[in-house]
């Protein structure tokens, strides 16, 4: 785990991957995005658990729901939200992104959430922010996601009441993804029975991460699943040509309604964006009775409300 994500005290200063945080702390993370979402519930409209903060987001990497949900997040927590748009930012006449946080925090921006192509990058930018400055990684090559690991575990705690006992099937792409990653950590340290990884050779890690399973058919690694979670192929980090044809690729390992009937009759399909119909999900399934992929994003908000509430120290 990185050193630097929690103080000398244990309280969380940064997030930056969820790999070895115990299951008490995650646990108190969710309990704290389930109250954030009854008060949303009950018309709270905001509260001023940030107030006098700001946050800034730098986004070296598209993003739709991670972005707007943080945005919508901190202002629902009162705190000023900065837009930073790196195209037209001074990144482009070659400053770097660590005197660019610099620059950002002398200007009271305080608050950082980043996602870059480059796996270790949040890190390295935690260590150098100074004192009273809080980062958020929003997703860090093929290295982790972990408010998206965050509001998986939301959704299936939602669903499924809890974790024990439960089988999780993630299929596609395991290898670049640092949404597979986030969620392997959540659901293991969380108490899940199994969890089953599936995807081409080619797309799967070189070593099964501790706890899972490896399993090369899409059939096999569904049947009897709970949970079933579709991966996107993250083609911005794969060399051309390692998956020759998209219809193969859905044929054995696309999602749709002849394979979803393999999972557990009340199984939930899972899906973090975005969707690419017909190549890792068939339509009929997305927008299915059994999908849960617009419950994931509302989550979204009130996973990272939960995170930054955290980070200020207010539980
Ligand atoms: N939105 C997720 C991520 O940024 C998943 C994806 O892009 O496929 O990692």
């Amino acid at each position: 785990m990185s050193s630097i994500q929690l103080g000398s005290d244990g309280a969380l200063r940064h997030l930056l991957t969820l790999e070895g945080l115990a299951r008490e702390r995650l646990t108190a993370l969710l309990d704290t995005a389930d109250a954030f979402r009854e008060s949303h519930e009950r018309g709270v409209k905001a509260m001023p658990i940030l107030r006098g903060r700001t946050l800034v987001g730098l986004f070296f990497e598209p993003s739709t729901r991670t972005r707007v949900s943080f945005e919508i997040a901190a202002r629902k927590l009162s705190a000023d939200v900065v837009h930073f748009d790196i195209a037209q930012s001074s990144t482009r006449k070659g400053e770097s992104v660590h005197d660019t946080l610099a620059t950002l925090a002398a200007l009271g921006c305080d608050l950082f959430v980043v996602r870059h192509q480059t796996a270790g990058t949040a890190a390295h930018l935690a260590e150098r922010l100074p004192e009273g400055c809080a980062l958020i990684n929003a997703g860090d090559g093929e290295h982790a996601h972990p408010t998206q690991g965050l509001l998986d575990a939301l959704t299936i705690r939602q669903r499924k009441g809890g974790f024990a006992g439960l089988k999780v099937a993630i299929v596609g792409d395991i290898r670049h993804s640092r949404v597979a990653r986030s969620d392997v950590h959540a659901l293991l340290a969380l108490g899940v029975e199994e969890i089953r990884l599936c995807g081409p050779p080619q797309l799967l890690p070189e070593v099964a991460p501790a706890g899972c399973r490896v399993e090369p058919s899409a059939d096999r690694a569904v049947a009897g699943a709970d949970v079933v979670i579709a991966l996107r192929l993250q083609k911005e980090r794969m060399e051309a040509g390692l998956v020759p044809s998209e219809d193969e690729y859905f044929r054995d390992f696309g999602i749709d309604a002849r394979r979803l009937a393999l999972a557990a009759p009340d199984a939930i399909l899972m899906h973090p964006g975005p969707i690419n119909r017909g190549v890792e999900i068939a339509s009929e399934v997305a927008d299915g009775p059994q999908s849960v992929i617009l419950e994931q994003v509302r989550n979204g908000v009130f996973v990272r409300m939960a995170v930054m509430a955290h980070l200020a120290g207010a539980r």
